[in-house]
């Protein structure tokens, strides 16, 4: 569901949802609006993608820098072609921080308009001063998701009962809600990126004795394996058994009790598709993105973050190819990228790996975000809670370390 409010000065916006605001808008106070018709989504949604392009240019022209779009990697075309800045989650967060502009529309996911909320300018009183749009909220991520912040809560009560706690640091992933993430400030924890989660199981291991790892237990196993720890010496959390799914024994054998999430698109290469195209194109070079599974994470050649992933086909040389194992938008783009430079790039799997929840942003949602804007309406504003901030805000300070 979208929804619509008034456009508030910075600081009646400050007094009128303050401490009390929701990570969405569902529970803001709505407004009785007037002429709104011409702005409502089922208008926009009824018109074709192209018709949207023209609509696009002019309201980014008409609200200039107080707008700031960004286009996550794996956004699809006609909605990433209008981004000022593409990247990933924590890079376009920060990247946002660094600019005046007072509206940021976040084409990707929920958590990633939490995160350009959390790292987002605020004001002396820690008011935000820049404002969140997620033109559609129902882009959410089917990773974050899997971890409710009510399940971890018990989690970690039923580890504290069989003792498991002490020395226990709770790290999560980028790709989790910011409820989780103050969850893991308020306990001395962290957030990681994929390309820092190794530095930061180190830090976390300086200080204590093991790993809780939330949400995605691919990258918690590739990880831990990469710093030499045995598979048998990490657990898996189900959140729906009683105790995880484990008895105490196994926990404390375990160096990362990892949360039993999943990348939904990453999850989905398996090892069979590495050995396809191996057999296809000798000399291929196989990429993924550690939300894989470890099975595949140990036949490829090389596994990195989206930016690292994308590096390593930069500094390839002439007739390289490369089979990419992340999400289709940005593989498509980067075969269309780098095929002039005599470079070749597949899917390592050409079905299904799209993440369907980001797609869900369409021109339309973004040209009906934009309009509202000019009519003087934020819609879909994203916003942490003042007291979930806080902490989470600490987990987040916390990765600078690493
Ligand atoms: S690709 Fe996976 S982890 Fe990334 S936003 Fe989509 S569902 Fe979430």
């Amino acid at each position: 569901m979208n929804s619509v409010l008034e456009l508030p000065t910075v600081a009646e916006d400050a007094v009128a949802v303050g401490a009390d605001a929701e990570s969405t808008n569902h529970e803001l106070p709505h407004q009785e609006l007037t002429g709104v018709e011409a702005c409502s989504l089922e208008n926009y949604l009824a018109l074709p993608d192209h018709s949207m392009d023209d609509r696009i240019a002019a309201a980014r022209a008409k609200l200039g820098k107080d707008v700031l779009l960004l286009g996550h990697h794996y956004q699809r075309d006609e909605v990433i072609r209008f981004a000022d800045f593409t990247g990933d989650s924590y890079k376009l967060s920060k990247v946002a921080a660094e600019t005046d502009a007072k509206y940021l529309i976040f084409c990707g996911v929920h958590f990633m308009a939490e995160s350009a909320d959390l790292l987002g300018r605020q004001d002396a009183e820690g008011n935000t001063i820049q404002q969140v749009i997620l033109p559609d909220l129902n882009a959410g991520c089917s990773m974050a998701d899997m971890a409710e912040i009510s399940q971890v809560e018990a989690a970690w009560e039923a580890l504290e009962k069989i003792g498991m706690t002490e020395g226990l640091v709770p790290l999560t992933y980028m790709n989790s809600t910011a409820a989780i993430k103050a969850f893991c400030g308020e306990r001395g924890g962290l957030v990681c990126t994929s390309s820092n989660a190794r530095a930061a199981f180190e830090w976390a291991f300086a200080r204590g004795k093991r790993i809780f790892f939330l949400p995605d237990q691919h990258l918690g196993r590739n990880t831990g394996f990469a710093m030499g720890i045995p598979l048998e010496q990490m657990t898996v959390w189900d959140p729906w058994a009683l105790q995880g799914g484990q008895s105490k024994t196994a926990i404390e054998a375990s160096r990362i009790i990892m949360w039993k999430g999943h990348c939904s698109v990453h999850q989905r290469f398996l090892p069979s598709h590495v050995d396809q195209v191996r057999a296809k194109y000798p000399g291929i070079q196989v990429i993924v993105h550690p939300e894989c599974r470890w099975d595949v994470c140990q036949k490829a050649d090389a596994l990195g973050s989206t930016e690292r992933l994308i590096k390593i086909v930069e500094d390839a040389p002439e007739g390289s190819i490369f089979a990419i194992g992340t999400e289709i938008h940005l593989v498509n783009r980067l075969a269309k990228r780098f095929a002039p430079l005599g470079k070749k790039i597949i899917t390592l799997d050409d079905a299904g790996c799209l993440c369907t929840t980001m797609y869900r942003i369409s021109p339309q949602h973004l040209a009906w975000a934009l309009e509202n804007l000019i009519e003087g309406r934020v819609v879909n504003q994203i916003q942490v809670k003042r007291s979930v901030k806080k902490w989470a805000r600490v987990a987040l300070d916390r990765m600078l370390e690493v």
